[in-house]
């Protein structure tokens, strides 16, 4: 289980912060929090090598790389040369050991495959994960989330009347939003898109939550709980100047790194989207990213 810790007064509401960035594996964040579920799926099919794939500042490729590599399983990562970059994550997919295979864009896809079927018929048993751990097991990883946070109100004895976040493949949000369809929460949820434009991010989001659901509830349900805000994606990788002052001042106030990619964003989204409501309860899930944030930091002045 993971912290919340209260930040106090914020733009006229309460705010606090669910600390996924100090799962203590790997820099931690929401990947971590997906990856431990895929690799219980490999312990129970004894799989022995991954194959996954990513950009150079994946924080997901980075935690399977560092989980493969500290169980001395072969990592495969292929990565779009146009996403290539050399960040602290891909330094660290380098030093531990996985196998990256940069290929455009276009050809990710057969890349995987062929990778896959290389892997078999040399005898090897691979499994596959997603980009961002995305799929029904991700989705899995976010609704448990979502119910240690109905714990921790429990504790607290407070009410979320928003939680906001950085969505990007979409599972961190589908599993939040099967939360609150499966225990009938009265809440808004509100994912800050990182990269993706409506309608097409919103759908992906819609799509996760129809495939883990499985007919057990309505369509016009999971519609009326998906809030995608694509205002703030600034092109991904792109540093906007006002995320990197938000990431300034958040460093400043509370202590807490933020990122330009996901977290940095996301607190600017909820911080604009706050100001048009008042006097409520705000959680805002903080999924990681802690090496960007050195990658940030190496290029804003100070
Ligand atoms: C991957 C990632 C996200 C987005 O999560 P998805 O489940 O892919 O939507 C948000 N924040 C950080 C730090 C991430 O690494």
């Amino acid at each position: 289980m993971t912290i919340i810790q209260n930040l106090g007064e914020y733009n006229g509401n309460h705010l606090w912060i669910k600390r996924e960035d100090l799962i203590p594996f790997s820099f931690g964040g929401n990947k971590a929090r997906k990856v431990e579920l895929f690799f219980r799926e490999i312990d129970k099919g004894d799989y022995d090598c991954v194959v996954t794939y990513g950009s150079g500042s994946s924080n997901h490729c980075r935690i399977v790389a560092n989980e493969c590599c500290r169980r001395g399983m072969r990592c495969c990562i292929i990565s779009p040369e146009e996403a290539s970059e050399s960040t602290f994550n891909s330094q660290m997919m380098e030093l531990f050991g996985a196998e990256i295979i940069t290929v455009p864009v276009s050809e990710v896809h057969d890349t995987i495959e062929g990778k896959l079927s290389e892997l078999t018929a040399s005898g090897k048993k691979p499994y596959f994960i997603e980009g961002g751990g995305h799929g029904n097991i991700g989705t899995e990883a976010y609704l448990q989330c979502y119910q240690e946070i109905k714990e921790q109100e429990k504790e607290m004895d407070i009410h979320f009347d928003y939680i906001f976040f950085a969505s990007g493949t979409g599972t961190t949000h589908a599993g939040l939003v099967c939360g609150q369809l499966i225990f009938g929460d009265e809440r808004k949820i509100v994912g800050i898109s990182i990269a993706r434009k409506n309608p097409r991010g919103r759908d992906v989001v819609i799509d996760s939550v129809r495939k883990y659901m499985d007919g057990r509830v309505d369509d016009d349900s999971i519609q009326a709980a998906t809030t995608f805000i694509d205002d703030y994606t600034f092109g991904y990788g792109k540093d906007d100047k006002r995320v990197v002052d938000t990431i300034k001042s958040v460093l400043k106030t509370y202590g807490i790194p933020l990122d330009t990619t996901y977290t940095g964003k996301a607190f600017m989204g909820m911080s604009e989207y706050v100001k048009g409501i008042n006097d409520k309860n705000i959680l805002f899930i903080h999924t990681g990213g802690t090496p960007l944030f050195f990658d940030a930091l190496n290029k804003i002045d100070r």
